[in-house]
């Protein structure tokens, strides 16, 4: 048998790394923390290449003594924790005294430091984790903190590692959080020796979020109490909903997390007052006591459990709801009523018992995302729950059939369990990803000669054909077919330059994103330009945009950039062209002309190659008159 042999502090330091420093963002997050804790009430960060090369903290905090500056960077130095009482009560804030070792040990580091009071400060200089330099030093009172050259000793570690500015834009996000988080701290951010986000700290909320999300995000504050919980912050007005998750922000006892729980929460208080496709954006500190939540002391994780998810969602969801009610322009119905003469929804009341099915939003909300989309909110727009249009006609169908109303609802939440048992028109009501292709996409004869029936739900278009019907769903046609024209267009796409520019503002990694991928945009037929105070004038689009969605279509590929989803430049063009071609359809739920829709199915039922949208969804059933004899028990 092996000997047992002790690791050495380095090799613990370097495993512990692997936990706690992620990426250049995971330093950035452990930094800004330790300058909040030490009281400080103004903190800069400033990062050079995505943060890999130089990253640095100044803060004017507390500081420390020589002695000190030389224990905090060994593992488990902390001043955070002295007894083993302060455990319960600091251990849900993450105090191990485990980041500036971990960082120091993949890294070189660059400390000053000073106490206020003291005559001079404190230089160290460490590579490795071994302190090589430490000198007596004049500076100001508080912290710097310089990381260079992260990873340079774990090359396997520095593969990883995304572009710069996909580093950059997490570094951002991290900054931004702990901005939200502590509007009494002022926060400067310099990237590249440009300023992209200075907040005030003068302890209002409202212009530390103004300052984060930009001007143009219309707020409604809320305060509400709900049991012992508190949920305080602001959400945006329902006629203001962004194309992707990330502005969604969340804080539990002042920590960042990311929660489906409350995602779904807020979601769910926005129900029929917002697209699909679009989401609310926040931010929201629930205060709850300490034993109500179960903090993953990881602590380069975010996630949080709580004890009592139903209490939690709420709280949350009627609070949001409380102040959605409160501001006056609040839109009544957004959906045209129903063609079926289904009664139209009402809009939210203030607190109706009962009326929630939590674990069935939950799961409505859940089923239909995946892990890789969790990790990545702000790609969520692509796969957001959505009604599929196989079992929203199978529900809609059953519930004509017998009569019953809740059609509407069937229709916006086709997830959830309808209120009657379906009847399989062509299948059995399914999820989306469960329904195997080949079972839900017909093949149509080209030589039997077809007829316009007539549309559904401003949705789907009846096409009758020998002995079979199909159903074409219009948005994901016409998206599929806009989308195979952009794509057969590879050299260039053609442009419509804008009498009048559009000003855009952007958060700062958007902005960065979209301008270092200007020469792409171009193929895309997109002319931008920087105009300062993270705004872009947009001076050109693609042709088959309207002008009134493409700054909704540049946030959308801002947020597909970012996510550096396909690194091949060929994945991203397209992924891109599918966000030009959803943008540019006709949308479920609009009117359409009858030649519109004439034309639509004219291809779908021509062409081989129209048989699913470019996310994968059909655009096609068929229901045969055999399956409808069936079922009227004729055969
Ligand atoms: P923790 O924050 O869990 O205590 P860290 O490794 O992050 O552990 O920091 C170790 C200790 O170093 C802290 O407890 C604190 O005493 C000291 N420290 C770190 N950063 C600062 C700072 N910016 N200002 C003053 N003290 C700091
Ligand atoms: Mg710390």
């Amino acid at each position: 048998m092996s000997k047992i042999i002790k690791l050495s502090p380095h090799v613990a330091n370097l495993i512990a790394a692997g936990e706690v420093v992620e990426r250049p963002a995971s330093v950035a997050k452990e930094l800004l923390e330790n300058a909040v804790d030490a009281g400080a009430s103004q903190v800069t960060l400033e990062i050079r290449d995505g943060g890999m090369t130089f990253l640095r903290v100044t803060d004017n905090g507390c500081g420390m003594s020589p002695e000190d500056a030389r224990t905090a960077f060994l593992r488990h130095a902390t001043s955070k924790l002295k007894t083993a009482e302060d455990l319960a009560a600091i251990v849900t804030m993450g105090f191990r005294g485990e980041a500036l070792a971990a960082i120091a040990s993949v890294s070189r580091i660059d400390l000053l430091t000073k106490t206020p009071g003291a005559i001079s400060g404190t230089a160290l200089h460490l590579e490795a984790g071994n302190i090589t330099e430490d000198t007596e030093a004049g500076c100001p009172d508080g912290t710097t903190i310089i990381v260079r050259d992260l990873f340079f000793n774990t090359p396997a570690r520095m593969k990883f590692m995304k572009s710069d500015t996909v580093e950059g834009s997490k570094i951002a996000a991290a900054v931004q959080a702990q901005a939200l988080a502590h509007p009494e701290v002022a926060f400067r951010f310099l990237r590249d020796g440009k300023e992209v986000l200075s907040t005030p700290g003068t302890g209002s909320l409202e212009a530390a979020v103004y300052c984060v999300y930009g001007r143009d995000c219309k707020l409604i504050p809320l305060d509400s109490k709900w049991d012992s919980f508190t949920l305080t912050g602001f959400v945006s007005k329902p006629t203001d909903a962004r194309p992707s998750r990330a502005l969604q922000t969340f804080f539990v006892n002042g920590r960042p997390v990311k929660s489906r729980l409350l995602i779904a929460a807020l979601e769910e208080a926005y129900r029929n007052q917002i697209m699909v496709g679009k989401f609310p954006a926040c931010v929201l500190h629930l205060t709850t006591p300490p034993a109500a939540v179960d903090v993953n002391v990881h602590p380069a994780k975010t996630e949080v459990k709580f004890l009592n998810e139903k209490a939690v969602f709420d709280c949350v969801h009627y609070g949001v709801l409380g102040a959605l009610n409160k501001t006056p322009d609040r839109p009544q119905m957004q959906f045209k009523p129903a063609t079926t003469g289904a009664p139209a929804p009402q809009p939210p009341t203030a607190v109706p018992p009962k009326q929630v099915n939590f674990s069935r939003i939950l799961s409505a909300h859940f089923r239909a995302m995946s892990d890789e989309e969790y990790k990545n909110f702000a790609s969520a727009v692509k796969d957001a729950p959505k009604p599929s249009p196989a079992a929203a006609a199978a529900t809609a169908l059953a519930v004509e059939e017998t009569k019953l109303p809740p059609l509407r609802e069937s229709v916006i939440l086709p997830t959830a369990a309808p209120a009657i048992t379906p009847i399989p028109v062509s299948q059995p009501v399914s999820q989306p990803e469960e329904v195997p292709e080949q079972t839900v996409i017909p093949t149509m004869p080209t030589d039997i000669p077809w007829r316009y029936v007539g549309e559904l739900y401003n949705s789907y278009i009846l096409v009758e054909q020998g002995e079979d019907a199909y159903l074409i769903d219009k948005h994901a046609a016409h998206e599929r077919i806009l989308f195979e024209k952009l794509k057969a267009n590879q050299e260039t796409i053609s442009a419509q330059a804008l009498l009048t520019p559009i000003a855009q503002r952007l958060t700062p990694d958007a902005l960065a994103i979209l301008l270092e991928n200007q020469p792409l945009l171009e193929e895309l037929g997109f002319e931008i330009q920087e105009f300062g105070e993270n705004t872009l004038l947009i001076r050109q689009i693609p042709m088959d945009l309207d002008s009134s969605l493409a700054a909704d279509a540049l946030e959308t590929l801002a947020a597909d950039l970012l996510n550096g989803r396909g690194q091949h430049r060929e994945s991203v063009r397209d992924e891109l062209l599918h966000t030009v071609a959803c943008k540019a359809a006709i949308k479920a739920g609009w009117q359409s002309s009858e030649q519109e829709l004439l034309k639509l199915a004219e291809q779908v039922l021509s062409r081989d190659d129209l048989k699913h949208c470019p996310h994968g969804r059909p655009i096609c059933i068929s229901l045969s008159k055999k399956q409808l004899e069936k079922q009227f028990k004729r055969s």
